[in-house]
């Protein structure tokens, strides 16, 4: 099938080592010349400086990422591709979580489509576009999602400052049917998810099998759960057996909704505070307090290569006040969700932290995200997600 489109990339000599490798991006300074005059959106075809065809993909010449690669043999990129794709991802999601009703069902690079991520709770969709030649064909995608899952509603979550960097504005709206809030279960925990009002896309998915790891861990133990936002790893501690547990996030609506989820859940151990966390683990050292259990799962603290130095130090810094108020023995649950802050980095700075506090770790489970968040080897941007369990002595 290797039949030569109109449109062509020619890499640099060099150049197409991590992309034959099975990277599926072309930055714009690894192009030497294009041929047919590629417009934003179009399919073009990747060759390498010796004239070899890599594949086909998507190009945009306002992003840094010049081409996203689809089909290493040069599918066509119409619908019944697209179709295929998708019934890929999906076989996935039902081999691992049958009957979940919440569950990741397209994560992207890693799904083989580039920019795309779709969520499914209850028989709600909610979708990313983080290309532009995704997003031109947002209308083809509900289509084969009704067609394919029948869901009530469809919602776009387009909000994502990633979205800037193709030239897409931020969007977020009902594409599909009509939405109201919605409870999902997850860990054999009910939560309540506003899949047009949430963060991200309603309900962050990708911390299922480490809040269900926190829970094992619980048992008789008190709890500390920084960042706790819809209470996520805070209801699986209760669950577990807590004898208290206390939740610190800076969101008031974050708040709400895990008091909310607390109670429709007919748990009582668990209480929700208002507090800077970084503030908060000041303060609570300088009151005595300490935990058995902490969990820290902060937001990214670094969105590009640049600001990576500062972002090392608000780990560090973030683990040290931990460190302050975690019993001797005590567990720490730690979890980072920046893509630049690479998984022997983030160890190395957790290990300084507690070097500094005079504090010994051994680590217990090492983990990123579950299998709805695939990763591919080739392309370690889709391994965002570290966590790790020690016992601190
Ligand atoms: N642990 C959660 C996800 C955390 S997301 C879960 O399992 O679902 C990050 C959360 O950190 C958000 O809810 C945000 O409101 C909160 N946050 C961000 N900066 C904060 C700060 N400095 N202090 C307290 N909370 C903060």
């Amino acid at each position: 099938m290797s039949q030569h489109l109109a449109k062509q990339i020619i890499l640099k000599k060099n150049e197409d080592r991590r992309i034959v490798q099975g990277h599926p991006w072309v930055f714009s300074n690894e192009i030497r010349e294009m041929h047919g005059a590629p417009q934003i959106g179009d399919v073009v075809e990747v060759l390498t400086a010796g004239g070899l065809t890599v594949g086909n993909g998507f190009f945009n010449s306002h992003s840094l990422i010049a081409v996203r690669i689809l089909s290493t043999s040069m599918e066509e990129i119409d619908e019944a591709f697209f179709r295929g794709r998708l019934e890929q991802a999906f076989e996935l999601r039902r081999r691992v979580y049958p009957g979940a009703n919440s569950v990741r069902l397209v994560h992207g690079e890693a799904d083989f489509l580039p920019g795309l991520i779709i969520d499914r709770f209850n028989d709600l969709l909610a979708i990313q576009t983080l290309s532009y030649a995704m997003d031109a064909r947002l209308e083809l995608l509900c289509n084969l999602l009704e067609e394919m899952l029948h869901p009530a509603a469809i919602v776009e979550r387009n909000e994502t400052q990633l979205r800037t960097l193709e030239e897409l504005p931020l969007e977020k709206g009902v594409l599909r049917g009509t939405v109201s809030p919605t409870i999902v279960t997850e860990n054999d925990i009910r939560y309540e998810v506003d899949v047009l009002g949430g963060q991200k896309t309603g309900f962050f998915l990708d911390q299922r099998e480490n809040r269900a790891l926190v829970g094992r861990w619980s048992r008789g133990a008190t709890v500390l759960d920084c960042f706790s936002n819809e209470g996520g790893f805070s209801l699986n501690a209760a669950r577990g057996g807590a004898v208290t547990v206390l939740g610190i996030d800076s969101s008031e609506l974050a708040l709400a909704a895990a008091s909310a989820n607390a109670a429709r859940n007919g748990i009582a151990t668990a209480a929700f505070e208002r507090a800077d966390v970084f503030e908060k683990l000041a303060a609570l050292h300088g009151e005595g307090k300490s935990f058995d259990l902490i969990v820290l799962d902060p937001p990214s603290f670094t969105r590009n290569r640049k600001t990576v130095p500062a972002a090392r130090q608000g780990y560090r810094d973030l683990h040290s006040r931990a460190f302050r108020v975690l019993a001797p023995g005590g567990l720490l649950a730690t979890a980072s969700c920046s893509h630049h802050i690479e998984p022997g980095v983030f160890l190395d700075d957790v290990d300084a932290a507690a070097r500094r506090s005079g504090r010994r770790l051994q680590l217990l489970e090492w983990r990123g995200a579950p299998p709805d968040h695939p990763t591919l080897p080739a392309v370690p941007e889709t391994g965002y997600l570290k966590f790790g369990l020690f016992r601190v002595l």
